[in-house]
């Protein structure tokens, strides 16, 4: 005959021998230590079914993922000003160095430009966000 022990930790069900009654064996699914019972079990009752997320975990959830978009929006928005400050200074060094010719300050400006521009619309965005995020959590 065989004893049905429940692991307490982890829930799985499994058959052990008589003698090992009232002795503490590994749980075969998750090796935490369960105690073989030396009496009847009673059965549990049914097990609640499992809640599901509550509106504030959602909430939460979505929270925190609005904050993650927003640093990588802000983070976008600095590379693309570095990618452009960097783009311009070898352009003005390799016009000094007589590497290029041509004209120099147009492309420089754009590429100023649109990299400041990019900068900003992505701060504003990432900021944007952030200060929404924070509103959401803080009016709950
Ligand atoms: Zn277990």
């Amino acid at each position: 005959m065989s004893i049905n022990a429940k692991c307490l930790k982890c829930g799985a069900e499994s058959a052990a021998d008589d003698e090992l009654a009232g002795k503490v064996v590994g749980c075969p699914k998750c090796k935490a230590g369960m105690v073989i019972p030396d009496g009847p079990i009673i059965p549990d009752p049914e097990p609640a079914p499992a809640a599901a997320p509550s509106r504030e975990t959602i909430h939460l959830q979505h929270v925190k993922s609005a904050a993650t978009i927003s640093r990588l929006l802000i983070g976008i928005g600095d590379w693309s000003l570095a990618l452009s400050v960097f783009a311009v200074v070898s352009f003005i060094v390799l016009k000094f160095g007589g590497e290029l010719h041509g004209p120099v300050f147009l492309p420089c400006v754009i590429i100023l430009g649109s990299g400041v521009i990019t900068f900003g619309l992505f701060r504003a965005a990432g900021h944007g966000l952030r200060l929404l995020a924070d509103i959401e959590e803080n009016t709950r």
